[in-house]
């Protein structure tokens, strides 16, 4: 990937009243933004200056050494920091103009909202799909294999199988049904209870809940931000005094990136707790070379939409126990039983994944290496263009972990940590740039409330502050150089703001 051209920077827009015509169009021409804003000493906006502008005044005969403050009058149409992108949108197409500045409380300009902006969202992880997708899906149309099952869905599991060191896997049709089947398989039901990470997405915790159980949430450790090993010592611990053995443990590899299992394993080994592994997240990740998903006794896979390859929706159940996966598979097809007519004495699921959907999927695991590597330049790039940003906490990847880098997140280190994350994701929306907060926990959902936590260390919940300070930023694998520069100079300045 080449190196982008820096984008011209905010601050490279701001002039001084004096500033001459002919020296205004020669910093049109530099910063091409098509507007310049004039400020008074303390950065109060005077008036905006555009290339119509300066056009009307030759026209005019206004002489190019004229300086801008002799320019006729126009008063500035402005917003404030608390505008959405909608309010900014409808002033634009009111007032047919394609620049908004944009002002604090005390009037200094710290902002512009410009038309091109509007025009292109950034998303935090769009689908990005390959060359091989069409032609598999082409090829699956012409052989008329549009039904659910399919010679796609198992060559599908059995390439996803590989690609992850498992010896079978069962393709679903979401992540979530994959993890429902996997925490039944493991004979959790009512009156079970169930640990399970507190830091993900309400999909790892919910099967739990379905199936009658009882969630019991465990905090993260600060530096990976997975299942910490600490408190989730303190969890067996406090459950093993009450006489509690969990039947199972839903590990979440967070934001592409591997639990430490090294140290959590053998905590649950000892227990004699079996391991689900939520790698919806973590796919093409590796812990001591060892792929991420090829830890637990079962372990499942997402291909949501934004996820780092997608089926446009869609999951897989990964396991090296073949009568485990082989009953998965019979579960998710309404568990019918061997006979000719419709017999059933299990309770069975619609989760199978079709044909067709198997098809994008083969297709997209052959790219996942690409995307791998493109969306971990893209966190370099990030922690590189805001090194001199003091208060940021990068999600670390500690020695032995190789991470896909899903979402490049950080965590504000600062008071006030969440009213200033919010600020930032303000600031983003205002210039169409989608980035999310850190997934909220499971323990501070009102879903969730009333349910044991452990966490880190006593009095020190990990979770709960990345939440307050984490940010998500933009991070699909298709996002173009230049938007990505666009983004971290809008995070520059927005976290200036944010955090100034
Ligand atoms: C996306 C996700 C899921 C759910 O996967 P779906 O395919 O959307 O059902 C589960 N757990 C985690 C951690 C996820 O990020």
């Amino acid at each position: 990937m080449p190196e982008p051209m820096s984008a011209p920077s905010f601050e490279s827009l701001l002039v001084a009243p004096q500033l001459t015509v002919l020296q205004a169009m020669a910093r049109l021409d530099a910063t091409a933004q098509g507007v310049l804003l004039v400020v008074d000493p303390a950065r109060r906006l005077l008036r905006t200056v555009t290339d119509g502008d300066l056009r009307r005044a030759a026209l005019a005969g206004i002489a190019q050494h004229t300086p801008l403050d002799a320019l006729p009058a126009v008063p500035p149409l402005t917003v404030g920091l608390q505008a959405s992108m909608r309010e900014v949108q409808q002033l634009m197409d009111q007032r047919s103009i394609d620049h908004v500045p944009v002002l604090d409380a005390e009037n200094r300009v710290v902002d512009l909202v410009t038309r091109r902006e509007l025009s292109r969202r950034t998303y935090l992880s769009a689908p990005h799909l390959g060359d091989d997708e069409a032609p598999l899906v082409r090829e699956a149309f012409e052989s008329n294999w549009i039904a659910p099952l399919g010679p796609h869905v198992d060559a599908f599991e059995r390439e996803l199988a590989q690609c992850v060191g498992m010896r079978h896997a069962a393709a679903t049709s979401s992540g979530t049904a994959a993890l429902h089947l996997g925490l039944r398989l493991l004979g959790v039901g009512p009156a079970d209870v169930v640990l399970c990470s507190s830091l993900t997405f309400v999909a790892s915790a919910n099967p739990i809940r379905q199936l009658g159980a009882t969630p019991v949430f465990v905090d993260s450790e600060p530096g990976g931000w997975s299942m910490s090993p600490a408190a989730l010592r303190h969890a067996l611990a406090a459950l093993a005094r009450d006489g509690v053995r969990p039947k199972a443990a839903v590990i979440v590899n967070l934001y592409g990136q591997s639990a430490q299992m090294d140290e959590l394993l053998p905590l649950l080994e000892q227990a004699g707790v079996p391991v689900l592994e939520d790698a919806a997240e973590s796919l093409g990740a590796s812990l001591h070379g060892r792929p991420s998903g090829s830890f637990g006794r079962l372990a499942v896979f997402s291909f949501n939409g934004n996820k780092i390859i997608t089926t446009s929706g869609g999951g897989m159940l990964v396991g090296d126990d073949e009568p485990l996966i082989a009953h998965a598979r019979k579960l998710s097809t309404q568990a019918r039983e061997p006979a000719r007519h419709y017999e059933h004495v299990e309770d069975g699921y619609n989760y199978r994944l079709s044909n067709v959907l198997a098809a994008i999927g083969r297709g997209q695991l052959r790219v996942l290496q690409q995307r791998v590597e493109r969306r971990r330049e893209i966190f370099e790039h990030y922690v590189r263009e805001l090194s001199a940003i003091a208060g940021l906490r990068w999600m670390e990847e500690p020695a032995g972990h190789r991470g896909t880098r899903w979402l490049s997140a950080f965590a504000l280190q600062l008071p006030q940590a969440s009213r200033r994350r919010d600020a930032l994701l303000d600031f983003l929306e205002r210039h169409n740039v989608e980035a999310r907060p850190v997934w909220k926990p499971m323990h501070l959902q009102p879903l969730y409330a009333g349910c044991r936590y452990f966490e880190h260390a006593p009095g020190h919940d990990v979770s709960r502050e990345l939440f307050e300070g984490g940010v998500c930023l933009p991070s699909g694998s298709n996002m173009e150089p230049q938007q990505l520069e666009h983004v971290c100079e809008l995070l520059r300045r927005g976290l200036q703001l944010a955090t100034g």
